[in-house]
């Protein structure tokens, strides 16, 4: 089946409700994910789905999920286990979003870090869909606070991630413990020997669906792509059309409303900008076609669907706003460019997370995409001055000059100003509407850490990434550790110590899980691992924003407070404490010698550490 020959959403048998979310929320038609996966999970048959993120998996299966819930009972029929805290809300989200139309759903995420008591309550209230992390999922079925007696399904979503964070027992238990008849969904990138063995053992007869990349080619087109990192998109996008020289735009988007949103917001910005969707009846659509033609617009918003076949010369860039689902899509939205000849250039945003999509896109079209480095913005600053002297000189020749001039030269009479004055000011009125230069919004690039105003987003500097083969992405995921190391090869990384160790029995899957959970860093970013008796070290992106840091302290791992700290302090402290013992030196603010100490306190007037959140 090609991406031209899926069904529409209708077509897929899915309830009323659903469909009914679908065409508010604005999707044209299934990815070819979804065109594959629904059929057999509204079966009820098992699933085994290869699918990065990015290609619409997750609606995948909530959409027939959603389709077979009975309402009528409060009990958790679906159980979703994700590897992160990140990905449960946000599929937990997902589920919300399409059963908009559904009275009465209820999805809840459980994950660690989160109040138990909290949990407790929500739980109690009762949910039809239970989206949680393996961790807290297996403390909710031992303390028998989750029943799990009317689950139909378990998805296990990224499982190949679940399996390099160490989660794969937890999650084998978790099966083991729900009812015998129950349907599984297994949505992995990879399928590792590990993994294989989860579907063999666990997946009765399942439908494999495997969206297979076929190789083309695109040729006269630069590629490039930007981590969608610290920016936002709209800033990202702005920056780039000032810095780039530019002809055509076709800007694609996933859905119907975000061409109308989108093309709305160029325009404010000063654009000719357009949108293009598949509700357009085939006038509308020529005629914007034709207004992109003669440079009426320059800018045309599209989805995959309205986009196809056109073909104007003038199209110099296309720029993936979203990610298309697949290579396939990938090669049909670049290939609006570099036409008759000319040559082009294509620009594809990536969100941290759909890093894997980019590289199956590279290797099904066997060229490699290159990182790109965002204007920054003193770039377009300089720019922007540079467009605006060069406006004035052009002004200078117009045809009202005359008039301009002795209007000026009237005021400069009446009030005995000086010209530069006066000409500065009637700058400043030029500009009232949109400020000349960019503001410093203090957003420009950040380490790999979590926005704590902007859930969701992953820092990392584009710059900074290597490009890599897709054969070494394959040989990394089949190799945990190494894929740690080499992902964060370029990046500052600052070691830290914590205060969990061998005696613990700690695994660095647990300190990987803790971590990529509670500080929202994608746990690619979390570096080596070192275990000792009663402490371990750890590396992580250098620049840990203030609250992370001090949200990290309280995290508990094995029953142990992190306490995490950075190396140099803690190494620096321990030579100090060893200097004392040597010279029996007090302790600087101690007010008594240690012999005072009560008995087995070792923190005198500093307070209890603080038990878990
Ligand atoms: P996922 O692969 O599940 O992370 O989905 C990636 C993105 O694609 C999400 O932002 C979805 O909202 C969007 N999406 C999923 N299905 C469709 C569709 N059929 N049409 C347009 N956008 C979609």
């Amino acid at each position: 089946m090609t991406s031209d020959s899926y069904p529409a959403f209708a077509d897929l048998a899915l309830a009323a409700p659903v469909l009914d979310a679908l065409a508010r929320i604005g999707y044209e038609r299934p990815t070819p994910i979804q065109a594959e996966s629904i059929p057999p999970l509204l079966q009820g048959r098992d699933l085994l789905g290869t699918a990065q993120t990015g290609t619409g998996k997750t609606a995948a299966f909530a959409l027939p999920l959603l389709s077979r819930l009975d309402m009528g009972s409060k009990n958790p029929q679906v159980l979703v286990l994700t590897p992160t805290r990140e990905l449960a809300i946000q599929v937990a989200e997902a589920f919300q979003t399409y059963a908009a139309a559904m009275r009465g759903f209820h999805v809840l995420p459980v994950y660690g870090g989160q109040n138990i008591s909290v949990q407790l309550r929500q739980l109690r209230r009762g949910a039809h869909v239970i989206v949680g992390t393996p961790g807290r999922v297996m403390d909710h079925l031992r303390r028998g606070t989750l029943q799990l007696d009317d689950l139909e399904t378990v998805v296990l979503d990224e499982a190949d991630e679940m399996l390099r964070m160490g989660f794969i027992d937890d999650v084998t238990w978790i099966l083991e413990h729900t009812p015998e008849e129950r349907q599984v969904a297994l949505f992995s990138a990879t399928m590792p020997p590990p993994i294989r063995r989860v579907a063999n053992k666990y997946l009765r007869a399942p439908a494999e669906v495997k969206i297979v990349n076929r190789t083309t080619t695109v040729e006269r087109t630069e590629q490039k792509y930007w981590i969608v990192s610290g920016v936002h998109k709209l800033d990202a996008l702005t920056r780039i059309l000032e810095a780039e020289n530019f002809d055509g735009i076709i800007v694609f988007v996933r859905t119907k409303t975000l061409t109308a949103e989108l093309a709305e917001k160029l325009e404010a910005r000063g654009y000719a900008a357009a949108a293009i969707n598949g509700d357009m009846n085939q006038q509308q659509r020529e005629r914007t076609i034709e207004r992109l033609k003669n440079g009426k617009t320059d800018i045309l918003v599209a989805t995959d669907v309205a986009a196809r076949g056109i073909d104007v010369t003038r199209i110099s860039h296309v720029i993936n706003y979203d990610i298309p689902y697949d290579a396939e899509a990938y090669v049909h939205r670049i290939g609006r460019t570099g036409r008759a000849g000319r040559s082009g250039k294509a620009i594809l945003f990536v969100a941290p997370r759909e890093r894997r999509l980019l590289r199956a896109i590279e290797k099904s079209t066997r060229q490699a995409i290159t990182p790109m480095e965002l204007p920054t913005r003193e770039q377009v600053n300089s720019r922007r001055i540079e467009q605006f002297k060069v406006s004035i000189t052009e002004a200078m020749e117009g045809e009202q000059m005359p008039f301009f001039h002795d209007l000026v030269q009237q005021y400069l009479d009446e009030t005995d100003t000086d010209p530069q004055q006066v000409a500065a000011a009637l700058a400043c009125l030029a500009q009232r509407d949109r400020p000349l230069l960019l503001a410093d919004t203090g957003t420009a690039e950040r380490p790999p850490f979590k926005d704590t105003g902007d859930r969701g987003r992953t820092k990392k500097p584009a710059e900074k990434r290597r490009v890599e083969s897709a054969e070494d992405t394959e040989k990394r995921q089949t190799t945990p550790r190494h894929k740690r190391r080499e992902e964060t090869e370029g990046i500052d990384m600052e070691r830290f110590r914590i205060a969990v160790g061998r005696i613990h029995d700690v695994k660095p899957g647990d300190i990987v899980g803790a971590i990529a959970n509670e500080a929202d860093s994608d746990s690619v970013y979390i570096g080596r691992i070192a275990l000792y008796d009663d402490y371990s070290t750890v590396e992580l992106p250098a620049g840990m924003p203030r609250e992370v840091f001090q949200h990290l302290k309280k995290v508990y791992v094995r029953g142990q407070s992190l306490r995490i700290e950075s190396l140099d302090k803690a190494e620096k402290r321990e030579k100090k404490k060893s200097v004392r013992k040597k010279t029996g030196a007090k302790k600087p603010g101690g007010k008594k010698p240690a012999r005072t100490k009560p008995a087995g306190r070792k923190n005198p007037g500093k307070g209890k550490p603080k038990p878990p959140k």
